[in-house]
């Protein structure tokens, strides 16, 4: 009811009369009222201004569940959020709340992540002070063997978004790393639970280093974040939002193709190393070649130094530009 209250002023530009919130709202005034407090407690600027009714002149930078509910535009992505303090991780949370049978497209977001992980059992670090960490509960219409390309689903939504907001020149390190100036802004973690041929639900784990300005020694040489790289702080509750719709856009792409196979250029216009030569870390021997694009499934074409192709998928490998880590 809160997002409900919050969108209907904040889409009325010129205004809107209490009394018409509360009739399509079906609530009281006093209901209102109350909601009114809290908004003002949580550091929005609404005031009634005669003959013209509620109007919003600011609003904090905050990534509450009314603020982001209150902005989504799209169809079924983000339309349920929740938001926690702090937790230890927004995919641990969104398995449980997955388990509990909640719907297709419920995000969970918090302030404070502090046991994210990464792939292969890494560990992500969220620098208290402004990352984003969100996780998003899907239920793919798909065979579990296709769920991997849902990270690279999500890595296009990402790159998507910070070229959009800010004029870097952002890459995608394949599968799950966006980077920019070869440091990581943003990593993506998806989890799966499934039964033999049905996938139960999936679970996209989102990191972004949005207005950090300092990073742990173990990463200070591979990571950076939008402040960094912009000069800029910017709005967590913006970025969330558009990653979410955008998302939700390449996502049913893929889902009505089972296949990356409509986004490919897309995603291979922002791949690192593209026509480069990489490492690939792959468990059963290391070898380096040149990383040629991905192919419909979301693998990584990587041309041998002895001129054969081979695919990369995405479980247990990964890859280096030859100096560094990207
Ligand atoms: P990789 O990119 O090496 O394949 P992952 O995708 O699993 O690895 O990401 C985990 C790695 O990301 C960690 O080992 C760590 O080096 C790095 N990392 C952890 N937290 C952050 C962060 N906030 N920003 C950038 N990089 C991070």
């Amino acid at each position: 009811m809160k997002s409900e209250v919050l969108r209907l002023i904040r889409n009325a530009k010129d205004g809107i009369m209490p009394v018409d919130i509360c009739r399509e709202l079906n609530i009281s005034r006093a209901a209102l009222n109350q909601v009114l407090r809290q908004l003002e407690a949580e550091g929005y600027d609404i005031d009634e201004v005669e003959g013209k009714g509620l109007m919003m002149y600011s609003y904090p930078e905050i990534i509450s569940s009314a603020e982001i509910m209150s902005r989504m535009e799209t169809k079924w992505c983000g339309k349920q959020v929740y938001y926690r303090k702090e937790t230890g991780s927004t995919n641990e949370d969104a398995i449980e709340l997955a388990e509990e049978g909640k719907e297709h497209g419920t995000v969970v977001v918090t302030e404070l992540q502090t046991s994210g992980r990464g792939r292969l059992g890494r560990s992500w670090e969220s620098p208290k002070g402004e990352c984003i960490a969100m996780s998003l509960i899907l239920r793919p219409n798909v065979s579990p063997d296709k769920a991997s390309m849902i990270t690279l689903v999500m890595a296009l939504a990402v790159a998507d978004v910070c070229a959009k907001l800010t004029d870097m020149d952002v890459k995608i390190k394949w599968p799950n790393d966006v980077v920019v100036n070869k440091k990581k802004v943003c990593g993506i973690l998806t989890q799966m639970s499934s039964k033999p041929g049905k996938i139960d639900h999936v679970v996209v784990g989102v990191g972004i280093n949005v207005n950090v300005n300092n990073f742990p020694p173990e990463i200070a040489d591979t990571a950076t974040s939008l402040l960094i790289e912009t000069g800029n702080r910017h709005g967590r509750a913006d970025i969330i939002v558009a990653i979410l719709d955008y998302f939700e856009y390449y996502y049913d792409i893929f889902e009505s193709t089972e296949d990356v196979s409509c986004l490919v250029s897309l995603y291979d216009g922002y791949l690192a190393n593209k026509d480069a030569e990489v490492r690939v870390l792959d468990p059963k021997g290391e070898y380096t070649g040149t990383a040629q694009g991905i192919n419909d499934f979301g693998e990584l074409i990587v041309q041998k130094e002895d001129g054969s192709f081979t695919r990369v998928s995405s479980g247990e490998v990964s890859v280096r530009g030859l100096y560094g880590y990207v």
